[in-house]
């Protein structure tokens, strides 16, 4: 070893789904939306002449910030942008735990927080779901340095009530609690209305799954302004221009269109509920998501095997071989035609076992 190597700053990272390509392939493996994004993005992007790309971007986003504040009902100084939520969260992060006492945060929830937290080395303990992959308010009554949770939770798509999450902010109004709303579009309880009475809460969405927006990278966080500027600051010490001027002009488009937002996201929860059924007359048990995917485990059939043998055919659904979860699939929300093609598949090897 060098000398210089026991410098290193030493990472593990955060292991995403795979991105197989190819075009007969179904997948249901990183909870993207199957449809496209709104007309109106479209129709901007074909617009796009080089000058967009040419320039430096507008590093306030300015544009995509004053069509968020409009359409969340909050100010634009309430609104911090990034390159998808990943970058929202991991900022965040660094800007609010910054404490000698554990964040706290489910020891079943997005595999990416403790990852930032080894990287930021925040110490961290993580409150262990109930049997049915509950989160206790009660776990959260401690003393401790910030709070994370994933309302819904991935990847169990299970969400709490919006009683619970206040339960929670209110009994750690001495940190920062951080509640990430990935997935709150497709049937959970927004905390946005709780910013204007708790001045430490930060709510966290993003582009990249009821917007169908995922290869844009557009998340962003709202809270009050102290939350805000203290953002703000520590991202302009590190990188001004990160959200890419196409991302910010796309984005604005995007959220203008309401009605197609709406549209979509029933198209997904309607896909959802039909599948919850299919699924269980398939043999499988499942959590009841809120989400745009579906946590199943089958009564029978082995998840690794399940896993391998839908890939085998083209059809890609996310396993996570980590205590707890290792007898369980993910599977994102298709079309309704994907999600036909995976029902057949799994009739036919389920029959042959
Ligand atoms: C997908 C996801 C994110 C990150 O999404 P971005 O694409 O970075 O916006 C954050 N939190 C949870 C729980 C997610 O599932």
């Amino acid at each position: 070893m060098k000398p210089w190597e026991a410098y290193i700053r030493k990472a593990v990272p955060y292991v995403p789904g795979e991105q197989p390509e190819g075009n007969r392939i179904i997948k249901l493996n990183t909870n993207e939306n199957p449809y496209p994004p709104a007309p109106g993005v479209l129709k901007a992007l074909r617009e796009m002449n080089g000058e967009q790309f040419r320039k430096y971007p507008d590093p306030s986003a300015n544009m995509l910030v004053e069509a968020l504040a409009d359409s969340y009902g909050v100010k634009e100084e309430q609104i911090f942008v990034g390159v998808g939520s990943d970058d929202v969260l991991g900022m965040a992060f660094l800007t609010f735990f910054n404490s000698e006492r554990p964040i706290l945060f489910p020891d079943v929830t997005y595999s990416f927080y403790p990852v930032w937290a080894d990287l930021f080395r925040i110490p961290y303990e993580t409150p262990k779901l109930d049997e049915a992959f509950r989160i206790n308010p009660e776990d959260y009554k401690k003393a401790n340095g910030g709070v994370v949770i994933a309302n819904p939770n991935a990847p169990t798509g299970t969400a709490l009530p919006l009683k619970a999450v206040e339960e929670i902010i209110k009994a750690n109004q001495d940190v920062v609690v951080i509640i990430d709303e990935a997935y709150v579009d497709f049937g959970g309880q927004s905390a946005v209305p709780l910013i204007h009475r708790y001045e430490n809460l930060l709510v966290v969405q993003t582009f990249s799954k009821s917007r169908s927006m995922a290869g844009m990278r557009i998340g962003f966080a709202m809270g009050c302004e102290t939350l805000i500027t203290a953002l703000k600051h520590v991202k302009y010490s590190y990188n001004s221009y990160t959200m890419n001027q196409p991302s910010i002009i796309l984005g604005t488009e995007a959220v203008k269109d309401r009605e197609y937002f709406e549209r979509r996201v029933a198209d997904i929860v309607r896909t959802r509920e039909a599948a919850k059924i299919r699924f269980r007359e398939l043999g499988f048990s499942c959590t009841d998501s809120c989400t745009n995917f579906l946590f199943v485990t089958h009564e029978k059939a082995g998840a690794k095997e399940l896993f391998e043998a839908l890939k085998r055919e083209q059809i890609y659904v996310r396993y996570f071989a980590v205590p707890r979860l290792d007898n369980y699939l993910r599977v994102t929300i298709g079309t309704d035609e994907e999600m036909e093609t995976m029902y057949q598949f799994l009739t036919s090897y389920l029959k042959g076992l």
